[in-house]
């Protein structure tokens, strides 16, 4: 199936495709844009002349076009999970849980948070009052990754398009079908033309040209913190206002008086929930060590017990990795694992061919200054070590580039909040992972972020302020 761009509410050609592949089978099964410079020209003119309008809507107005999109979604939830699975690999049961009922809320959630977003005020004693405006940028724009594809989409794009600008949208290449059927979305509900155009591609032609564009005003970016960078360059020569979510790899910290059973099975979907391909996944699994042989041998078994194959296939829970690269990528970084003295407990390999299935690893033997416990690898590979006091787990969670989230299980709170307070990371979870309230701000520290998504944090990032103060 070929794949067009939406750009000013209609679906738009292009002269240059790439193949879609479908991990499963490692199949070429559509064509997507190879857009160029003017194509995101395009977008922005219609942006630029659809701002006009959609700026000056009420909120209320513009929150019943959220919610209709959201309203259409949910009609054609099965068709978009069913995508979501073919795209990415991911099992559909997940596709259908998590990925596209998200994406849904996504729209709901800022169709409401938009209506409680307002002005502020303060009094100066008896000298003046000053009030905080917020009005929308211009032209932003939403550049995602391929690991949940709709979610993180809609994730940026709800927010923009909220608190009232227009949008230049660009989905990965990797997994470009459920942005594209959000156009078809759109063209059903009549949102304004030019309010939101998503432009296929690839990141160092469509993504580059929209860093350089000099009338695009904001970048909200989830990816690799090498390509945070490479915007962040890009861009600063029309100084825009940006917004990075990058990588990530994070802590799960196991102290002997946690809930065992409860720990152990969240422990195992915190490292491989969507085959380990989640920027919040507990990659580096950190236990105390009067549990850790019982925590490792039982940990183990659980992993082989994941159901591993056909992404279609309802019983399935863990899929295939997004793509022939990334497969080469992972394979590569296990046998890094490998030279550097890990042992491998269980998996370590490719499942079968064609198709790009790893299965779930887990590794022993590594400290953590190592190549395999510093760097991303983002796929269905954690290692597991033992520690013996707090001090010495907190170093170990921090021994990283990366600030992005972790877990952490123990009984005893005081203890779970002393440690929490004392670990790198925007977010992190005491005896739980991935409990999201879509108020919270979302983000992370050192190379994993700048700034924060959710709530009134994004709709700030997508709005510019302004203070006037009257003189009493
Ligand atoms: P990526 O950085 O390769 O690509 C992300 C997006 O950026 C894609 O749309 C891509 O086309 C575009 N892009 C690539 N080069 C570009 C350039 N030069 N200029 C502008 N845009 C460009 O990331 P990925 O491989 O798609 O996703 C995996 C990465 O995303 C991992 O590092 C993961 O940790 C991270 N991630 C972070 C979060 C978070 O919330 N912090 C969430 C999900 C994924």
């Amino acid at each position: 199936m070929k794949i067009t761009n939406y750009i000013a509410g209609i679906e738009q050609t292009t002269t240059d495709y790439i193949p879609n592949i479908n991990p499963a089978t490692g199949e070429v099964y559509g064509e997507i844009p190879r857009s160029k410079r003017e194509d995101v020209e395009l977008a922005v003119r219609a942006s630029k002349e659809a701002f006009k309008t959609w700026s000056k809507l009420s909120q209320s107005e513009r929150s019943k076009y959220l919610h209709a999109i959201a309203d259409d979604i949910e009609k054609n939830l099965e068709d978009y999970a069913r995508a979501e699975c073919i795209d990415n690999g991911k099992p559909i049961s997940l596709a259908r849980s998590v990925d596209i009922p998200r994406s849904i809320q996504n729209f709901r959630f800022f169709a409401d948070e938009i209506l409680k977003f307002g002005t502020e005020s303060f009094n100066t004693l008896d000298a003046g009052e000053n009030t905080v405006y917020y009005s929308p940028l211009g032209v932003v724009a939403c550049i995602s990754p391929w690991n949940l594809p709709l979610y993180l989409f809609s994730w940026k794009v709800a927010p923009a398009l909220a608190s009232g600008n227009t949008v230049v949208a660009k989905p990965s290449e990797v997994t470009p079908m459920t942005a594209y059927m959000l156009g078809k979305t759109c063209e059903r509900i009549g949102l304004p033309p030019g309010v939101l155009n998503i432009v296929h591609g690839l990141g160092h032609e469509v993504g580059e040209a929209i860093s350089t564009h000099q009338d695009i005003l904001a970048i909200s970016f989830t990816g690799s913190t090498m390509t945070g960078q490479k915007i962040a360059e890009a861009s600063a020569s029309t100084m825009k206002r940006l917004h990075l979510e990058m990588g990530g790899k994070n802590a799960t910290i196991v102290f002997s008086d946690c809930d065992y059973e409860k720990t152990l099975e969240t422990t195992l979907r915190a490292a491989f929930a969507n085959q380990g391909q989640i920027c919040l996944c507990g990659s580096r699994i950190l236990v105390e060590k009067s549990i850790y042989e019982k925590f490792k041998t039982d940990l183990v078994a659980k992993v082989n017990g994941l159901k591993q194959g056909d992404p279609l296939d309802e019983s399935s829970q863990q899929g295939a990795v997004v793509s022939k690269a990334h497969f080469d990528k992972i394979l590569k970084a296990i046998e890094t694992a490998k030279s550097e003295g890990g042992k491998i407990l269980t998996g370590g390999k490719a499942l079968k061919e064609p198709g790009f299935f790893i299965m779930p690893t887990l590794i022993e033997g590594l400290n953590q200054n190592c190549l395999t416990n510093q760097e991303e690898i983002f796929g269905p590979v954690a290692t597991i070590e033992p520690f013996e006091s707090e001090e010495e787990v907190i170093n170990m969670a921090n021994a990283n580039r990366y600030g992005l989230a972790g877990s952490l299980w123990t009984q005893d709170i005081e203890k779970a909040k002393r440690v929490a307070l004392q670990i790198d990371s925007g977010i992190l979870w005491i005896n739980t992972w991935l409990l999201r309230d879509l108020r919270t701000p979302f983000g992370g520290m050192k190379d994993s972020g700048r700034g924060r998504e959710g709530g009134q944090y994004i709709l700030k990032f997508f709005s510019n302020t302004k203070n006037i103060c009257i003189n009493r």
